[in-house]
Parts: structure tokens; sequence; C-alpha cells
């Protein structure tokens, strides 16, 4: 193998000098070959995955309030922390309620528990799917799949943070 690759080498050293415009044109041949097939792949993981990124802040914010998926897509959420607080102060998690949630009850619920990564027995049923808690520069990724279509609630469950961060995940 060695052996043939250095002579190919060799060669091609060789017609160098006398065939360079040849040599270019092939090369551009193959990078646009080699395009085609990454643009391809992408558009049919689009298609079965909605990849999302949602980030929190130090200012108690989520950078979006409103998220769309398709019935039927595999959900790949990501949520980053893109503030520098500690989570024991400025935590954020990602939680999806179902349809019938009251997200008061859920904020009040969730607020009472001292692990913030368990959700507390009584609203647990309230919701669908959460990331972990994170702090400052510290980042989850989860993957679901969409719920029925219809809008539902998504929030953080940190104490308090309900009232600001909220938002509609909404399943078309
Ligand atoms: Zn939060």
């Amino acid at each position: 193998m060695n052996k043939l690759i250095l002579i190919f080498a060799a060669a091609l050293a060789i017609s160098c000098g006398n065939n360079k415009k040849e040599e270019k044109s092939d090369m551009q041949i193959g990078t646009k070959v080699e395009q085609k097939t990454p643009v391809a792949t992408d558009e049919a993981v689009d298609d079965a995955v909605a990849n999302i990124t949602i980030t929190g802040n130090d200012q108690m914010k989520f950078d979006r309030n409103e998220i769309r998926v398709k019935a039927g897509q595999k959900v790949k959420l990501t949520l980053k922390h893109v503030g520098t607080m500690d989570k024991a102060v400025m935590g954020h998690n990602w939680a999806l309620l179902t349809k019938d949630a009251d997200v008061a009850t859920v904020g009040q619920a969730t607020a009472e528990t001292t692990d913030h990564d368990k959700m507390p027995d009584s609203v647990k049923d309230q919701i669908i799917v959460h990331t972990k808690m994170l702090g400052g520069g510290e980042s989850d990724t989860i993957e679901f799949d969409a719920p029925a279509p219809g809008t539902y609630t998504f929030m953080c469950t940190f104490p308090g943070h309900y009232a600001l961060m909220q938002g509609k995940f909404i399943v078309e």
C-alpha cells in the first residue's frame, strides 16, 4: 500500500510541472462531490429531529419564549446557562409541563424542594421531561419524543423563577 502511494506521489510530482491546469480542475470536481453528501444528510436529520437550543442568563431570563416542533419529531434540546452565577443562587433548568398542568402549582411545589433535580411527587405527573439544574457556564442536553400536537408550557423550576422564565412549547 505504502509503495503504491509513493509511486503515485512521484508520478504526480513529475506531471506537476507539465499539467498544472489539468490538476486544478480535477481538484475542484473533487471538492464539489465532497460538499454534496453532508448537505443531503443534514436535511434528512432535520426532518426527524428538532434541534433546539435555549439559553438562560444571570438576569433570570430564557432567550426565547416560544419553541415550535412538529408532531412525530424527536426533540433534542440543549439548555445553556450563559451566565456566571452559581446554581445555588441562579440555577436554571428547562421543564416541559403537560397540557393540563398548572404553572403556578408546579412553580410552588418545586420551590419547596431542596434537590432541584428531583421533581416533587405532588407535581411529577405534570412534568413530561426536564433538564438538570444548571449553574453559570453549564449546559445539558435532553432527548424526547415530541408529545401530541398542542400548546404546552415550559419553565424553569428554580424557586421563584417561573414568573419570568416560562414560555410556550408548540407541537404542530
Ligand atoms: Zn432559573
